[in-house]
């Protein structure tokens, strides 16, 4: 049986989430803005659907939109911020260690003239809340702060953001980049401050393709598309209702207690690869899911390899740099050949003791077998 560790990347789409988006594409094909019976019935399955994700992410049917992915929240979210603050100023704020669907957008941003500021991390890969105020300034129209870094697992002070903001009178809006966090920390809008927050459905049992925006009650946002009607005008498109169906699947099938479980398997995982020589722990990571550890002298990408023939699947960082050093483990100012050698560990609540010990087994074994570069 192959090893799936790199459950931070996607999962495999769960049997409800299969079954839920079968019965959506056969029975309840209709299209949601019809208004004969199988329009009415696929519109009424639609709002239990986005009842369901609501619920789970702690806010009101009304705050939230389907979109295609987290890379189109991440990217709206920005363009959303910014048209809100035109006349407000042209600084934003965010972290070295965000995923790159919302660098990338804020490098074409500052080829435009707008003003970054990118907040590098500690030694263990956390911003620090002070740091943060201190770049904060009166034209500062956005803040984007991921709430769990996707390669390192840890929390960054988003709550801490909001308060910051509030203090200091900033016109900024702020948004997270919820991604990894979903159904995995217990976190909800209100309790973060935030204004605009993304998630992905693929990251928790659903397919790729449905993510949602919340968007907070009363906040006026541009549109992402122009278009019909739906997601209340501002992400028009025929709803995808079997991809959203099989989110709302996802959703309704995750356990309260399936955070602690991975956390367990997590804290097992960690104990059996210190045994692996030479090997460090990079970061242990808050959120339950994410680890990072490295093997000095071992590329990342042979261990990939060498641990694939083996029939377990791990990471070298962000599965969307492939081939690149990742920019969020270069930013913790490793050694070169730490650096070089970097793995992503990262669990589902299907995770096993026997996928770890799997995992620690084959790079005992790498480690016995090839000799380990300078
Ligand atoms: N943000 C984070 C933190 C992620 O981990 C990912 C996916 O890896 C994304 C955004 C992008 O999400 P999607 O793959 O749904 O576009």
């Amino acid at each position: 049986m192959p090893v799936y560790l790199d459950n931070a990347a996607t999962t495999p789409v769960c049997p409800q989430a299969a079954q839920a988006a079968l019965e959506a594409m056969t029975g309840g094909w209709g299209n949601p803005s019809s208004g004969y019976a199988p329009g009415q019935g696929a519109a009424a399955r639609l709002r239990e659907d986005r009842a369901a994700v609501a619920k789970a992410l702690g806010c009101t049917p009304q705050e939230l939109y389907f979109t295609s992915c987290g890379t189109e929240g991440d990217n709206w979210a920005i363009r959303a911020a910014l048209e809100h603050g035109k006349r407000k100023g042209r600084h934003i704020v965010t972290s070295a260690i965000e995923h790159a669907a919302v660098l990338e957008p804020l490098k074409t941003l500052e080829a435009q003239g707008y003003e970054v500021t990118r907040l590098k991390p500690d030694r263990t890969g956390h911003i620090d809340p002070a740091e943060l105020e201190e770049a904060l300034r009166p034209d500062t129209v956005l803040v984007s702060l991921m709430l769990v870094n996707n390669e390192l697992g840890t929390l960054q002070p988003v709550a801490q953001a909001a308060e910051a903001i509030r203090r200091k009178g900033c016109p900024a809006l702020l948004h997270t980049d919820a991604v990894q966090a979903f159904l995995k920390v217990p976190f909800t809008p209100a309790e973060l401050g935030v204004d605009l927050l993304t998630v992905s459905g693929h990251k928790i049992g659903a397919p790729k393709g449905i993510g949602a925006q919340y968007i907070r009650q009363g906040l006026r946002v541009p549109p992402l598309l122009l278009g019909g009607g739906q997601e209340n005008g501002l992400r028009p498109g025929t709803e995808p209702t079997a991809q959203i169906a099989a989110f709302a699947a996802a959703v309704r099938r995750w356990e309260p207690e399936w955070p602690e479980r991975i956390a367990s398997r997590k804290e097992y995982a960690l104990k059996a690869l210190s045994a692996v020589p030479g090997l460090e722990i990079i970061s242990a990571g808050e959120a339950p899911h994410i680890c990072a550890v490295s093997l000095p002298g071992y590329p990342s990408e042979l261990l990939v390899r060498d641990l694939s023939d083996k029939g377990v699947y791990v990471s070298s960082g962000s599965a969307c740099h492939k081939g690149k050093p990742s920019h969020v483990f270069a930013a913790l100012g490793l050694p070169k050949r730490t650096l070089a050698g970097v793995l992503r560990v990262s669990f589902s609540p299907e995770s096993t003791q026997a996928d770890v010990d799997a995992l620690a087994a084959g790079l005992k074994e790498i480690t016995e077998t090839r000799i380990a570069m300078r």
